[in-house]
């Protein structure tokens, strides 16, 4: 099962990728960018949006 994971060491919670998911499944709080798992449509949106790379598709 593939999903996408945050590289907590580089993203900056910007909150740009937030506002592109079509399902509203990311979530940003002051210290942390959540992503439902469950609900996320691998559209890669998200990651292609992220201005530092700060997102990837994982295997799991
Ligand atoms: S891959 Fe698509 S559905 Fe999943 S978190 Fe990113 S923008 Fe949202
Ligand atoms: S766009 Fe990139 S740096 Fe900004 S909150 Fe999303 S993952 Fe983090």
């Amino acid at each position: 099962m593939s999903l996408v994971a945050v590289k907590r060491d580089l993203c900056d919670l910007c909150g740009t990728c937030v506002g592109v998911c079509p399902v509203d499944c990311m979530e940003l709080t002051e210290t942390e960018l959540r992503i439902d798992a469950e609900t996320c449509i691998l559209c890669r949106f998200c990651i292609d949006i992220c201005p530092i790379e700060a997102l990837e598709m994982k295997d799991e």
